[in-house]
């Protein structure tokens, strides 16, 4: 499906061309003609892989396509996402691509934005609570939750009836959209299983504010998965946690080895996770952890490019739903791509194969 553009694409190049503050500084020779368009790519933070990955693939693109580009990191840090935004606006950015930290934070900078007339596209999360956002490109995030759930009701055999089972429950960053999309697909297939008894949540902390994980923070995970596991597993096994990104994983899984879990008497739990970073790879090559879900940076980058020079070209932009990303101010056009589940009998298909990892940043 495509939507004609946004109205408010502005019709001529900013006369601005450096792309000051790319911190890759791989201008191409086009990027001295003084006579494009500049994009400025707000990413959240380098602490993970995929946003360095995606900030990245965008610049290659962008640039391939014939774009300057200004690629800013925050370090999750909220208001120094802002001014780094404002910044951009400041530089006469064309256009703005941004993977908010905290999803309800860019009101008033967005505004500014509208006024001079800059594209906005909210990239892999949706910016929340104001209509200065013209399209939003990311995956489909219930599925994703979905494929994480689908796998712990695969491994324990739920379906068959097998349980009860003890699980614990980890979600996302409460600032980000995409937790409650994540939790809420997860939810979909699990919570049958809870109201049978054949999943048990000993903690009982099933909704999504008990569960949350501020700002995706393993440390984080890992202190609370050290609690449950001495308040209510001392006596019980626990035998499957859902998590919601390999960050989270990896510090659950820390946790879970500080009191013998990991060993042939003691196996770990079915765990989930997302991202398929190289450190989760590993640890589900080592029998750690079950599971992650990958999203393709490469085509999220690619799919972004072409929204954005078809919207500033007066071209119709593709986009596939036009239902699903309500941002409390309006439907927010968006593209969503397919989330894959991966796991120890697909990785190498998947990652490897398709080009993203070579076999040696995995087996090394
Ligand atoms: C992204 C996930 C990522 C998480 C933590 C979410 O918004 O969709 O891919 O794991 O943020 O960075």
């Amino acid at each position: 499906m495509v939507l004609s553009s946004c109205s408010s694409a502005p019709a001529t190049p900013a006369s601005t061309s450096s792309p000051s503050g790319n911190e890759t500084g791989a201008a191409s020779p086009a990027a001295v003609s003084g006579n494009r368009f500049t994009i400025g790519i707000a990413m959240p933070t380098k602490s993970s892989a995929r946003w360095i990955a995606d900030g990245e693939n965008m610049v290659k693109y962008f640039t391939e396509a014939g774009y300057a580009t200004d690629l800013q990191y925050a370090e999750d840090d909220v208001p120094n996402q802002v001014s780094q935004i404002e910044n951009m606006i400041t530089k006469g950015v064309n256009a703005l691509v941004i993977a908010a930290i905290d999803n309800k934070s860019l009101s008033e900078v967005l505004q500014t934005a509208k006024d001079k007339n800059i594209l906005v596209i909210a990239y892999d999360r949706l910016i929340r609570d104001t209509p200065n956002v013209d399209y939003y490109a990311t995956f489909d995030n219930f599925q994703v939750g979905v494929l994480q759930a689908q796998y712990i009701e695969q491994a324990l055999g739920l379906k068959e009836g097998k349980g009860p089972f003890n699980i614990e429950l980890f979600a996302g960053s409460p600032d980000d959209n995409n937790t409650y999309f994540f939790f809420n697909g997860a939810m979909s297939i699990l919570q049958p299983y809870i109201d049978k008894g054949q999943l048990v949540v000993q903690s009982g902390q099933t909704s999504v504010d008990k569960v949350a994980t501020l700002r995706w923070d393993g440390a984080t995970a890992q202190a609370r998965m050290d609690n449950l596991l001495s308040a209510y597993y001392t006596d019980k096994r626990l035998d499957a946690v859902l998590s919601p990104y390999d960050g989270i994983s990896i510090g659950i899984i820390s946790s879970l080895k500080g009191v013998g879990y990991g060993t042939p008497d003691q196996p770990m739990p079915v765990i989930t996770g997302q991202d398929a970073e190289i450190p989760s790879i590993k640890a589900i090559l080592a029998g750690e952890q079950s599971q992650t879900v990958f999203k393709d940076t490469r085509e999220l980058a690619k799919v972004t490019v072409q929204m954005v020079d078809a919207a500033l070209n007066g071209k119709e932009v593709p986009i596939n739903d036009t239902k699903t990303y309500d941002n409390g101010v309006k439907v927010v056009p968006s593209q969503l791509l397919v989330p894959v589940s991966v796991d120890k009998n697909n990785w190498e298909k998947v990652l490897v194969e398709s080009g993203y990892y070579t076999k040696e940043q995995i087996t090394q």
